[in-house]
């Protein structure tokens, strides 16, 4: 009997979303990533999965992946050959081509192996029950108007706002360093919905010589402006200090966004995102679950929903958010959340490093709401979104996981169905 062939988990760009912003090629350290005049494609036998692509590709079609048969990968010709990315294969379906049933062996250089994971299960993946479809009462959302696939490469945005939004600590306090930035349009349309972001050109050069590529926000207000009726937006931007090592570096674009001046101006492209968008019919409930720069898509939709509330016209459902952080004084909109009247949202924060506390990270909230979030799980109109950091996504979905199977329900199938009906949305970076 031959042996079971071995399955790997290959990095692959969406042809349909891909802006070809060369981006991805020309910040890729090992040189995978190449292209032609159609397509942008990943070199399986050269990515070492260094992530270094992932945060900066605009329009997140660079952050795909399918598990395939090892001998069996895409190669660049028939990637270059796409107009789509190809199913999911189910594990029947690698089965049936030689793969063995047990646990799935990864074979490519993978990622530094989950912690969650104990040695000899499967590796869980998060992504897989992420939707690609937005809820069906979405409503449309624009996208690219602005960029390299567009007649106007970007839009020039005034500067109409820029406060710290973290309460200053410490030396300084520059660590936990989070702006609100608000973004005014003029008379250029500009039309976004709650959850999409938009591209930040940084003015100048990079080491090379070379302009410096665009850098991906949330939008953080409403559909109809941060202020009401304006052709505006806001922004929640963390200065980043230091590098995911923690060796001090300084962010090009954050640093740019929160050093700018009310009347300075800003290059945008976008806006982008299809998916990570909120429904819109009445009785419908969200549940949010975020870290950090992550609260940005959570406070827009937050803020639409208490519009709505305020007009009278339409009959929201409930609002749960799950928002972690270091600290109290490095959770952005920490006192404007306080405010928030308890019957509209249900908030639960969680501190990691508040000193002389025992740790707490957004999924142990979530597991000790366990009967609500059940009850919302196996509702349909429920939708839940995760936004921030790229460690916390795996935590959260295992976390939906646990309450699922506490409850009685067959995870696979929740699962399924929260990602076909458009219902979890994942957004870590
Ligand atoms: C879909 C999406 C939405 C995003 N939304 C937001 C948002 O709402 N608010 C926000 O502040 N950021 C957001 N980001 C991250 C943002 O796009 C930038 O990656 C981030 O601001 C760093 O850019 P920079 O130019 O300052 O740093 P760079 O000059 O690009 O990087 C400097 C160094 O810092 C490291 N680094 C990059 N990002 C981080 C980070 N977040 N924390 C620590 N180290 C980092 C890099 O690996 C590099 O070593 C989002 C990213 C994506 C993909
Ligand atoms: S993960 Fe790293 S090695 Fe792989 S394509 Fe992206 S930048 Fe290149
Ligand atoms: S960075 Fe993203 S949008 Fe730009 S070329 Fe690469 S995959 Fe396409």
């Amino acid at each position: 009997m031959n042996a079971p062939a071995a399955v790997v988990k290959q990095h692959l760009i969406d042809p349909e979303i891909c802006i070809r912003c060369n981006t991805c090629e020309s910040i890729c350290p090992v040189g995978a990533i190449s292209h032609d005049s159609r397509n942008y494609v990943v070199d399986i036998d050269k990515c070492n999965w260094c992530n270094d692509c992932i945060s900066p590709c605009p329009t997140g079609s660079i952050d795909n992946y399918r598990k395939v048969l090892k001998v069996k990968a895409y190669s660049l010709a028939e990637q270059l050959s796409w107009d789509v990315l190809p199913a999911e294969l189910s594990p029947a379906d690698l089965v049936a081509d030689g793969a063995s049933g047990e646990a799935e062996p990864v074979a490519a250089p993978e990622p530094a192996p989950s912690a969650l994971a104990a040695p000899g299960e499967p590796v869980f993946n998060s992504a897989a029950y992420g939707a690609t479809l937005p809820p069906w009462s979405a409503a449309h959302a624009y996208t690219n108007l602005y960029g390299p696939k567009a007649a106007e490469k970007s839009i020039t945005a005034t500067v109409v706002g820029n406060v710290r939004v973290t309460e200053v600590g410490g030396e300084g306090g520059s660590d936990y360093d989070t702006h609100h930035v608000v973004l005014d349009f003029g008379g250029m349309p500009f039309p976004v919905l709650e959850g999409q972001s938009i591209g930040i050109i940084p003015p100048g050069t990079d080491d090379k010589g070379r302009p410096h590529h665009a850098r991906q926000y949330s939008i953080a207000s409403p559909r109809n402006g941060e202020r009401p009726g304006y052709n505006n937006l806001s922004l929640t931007i963390k200065r980043v200090l230091e590098d995911h090592q923690g060796q001090p570096v300084r962010g090009v674009a954050s640093n740019y966004m929160c050093d700018l001046q009310v009347g300075d101006q800003v290059q945008v492209m976008g806006p982008f995102g299809t998916s990570f968008l909120m429904p819109n019919h009445p009785r419908s409930h969200i549940v949010m679950i975020c870290t950090g720069t992550g609260s940005a898509p959570m406070r827009a939709m937050t803020e639409w929903r208490r519009r709505l509330r305020a007009s009278g016209k339409f009959e929201g459902g409930k609002l749960m958010l799950f928002f972690g952080a270091r600290t109290q004084q490095e959770l952005p909109y920490f006192g404007p959340l306080q405010n928030l009247p308890k019957d509209f949202i249900d908030i639960h924060f969680a501190f990691s490093r508040t000193p002389g506390q025992p740790k707490r990270y957004v999924q142990d909230l979530m597991r000790e709401r366990a009967a609500d979030l059940a009850q919302m799980l196996a509702d349909p109109n429920s939708h839940f979104y995760v936004c921030g950091l790229k460690s916390m996504e795996e935590g959260v979905v295992l976390a939906l996981r646990d309450v699922a199977q506490g409850a009685g329900m067959d995870w696979e199938k929740v699962g399924a169905s929260l990602k076909k009906e458009g219902r979890l949305h994942l957004e870590t970076y």
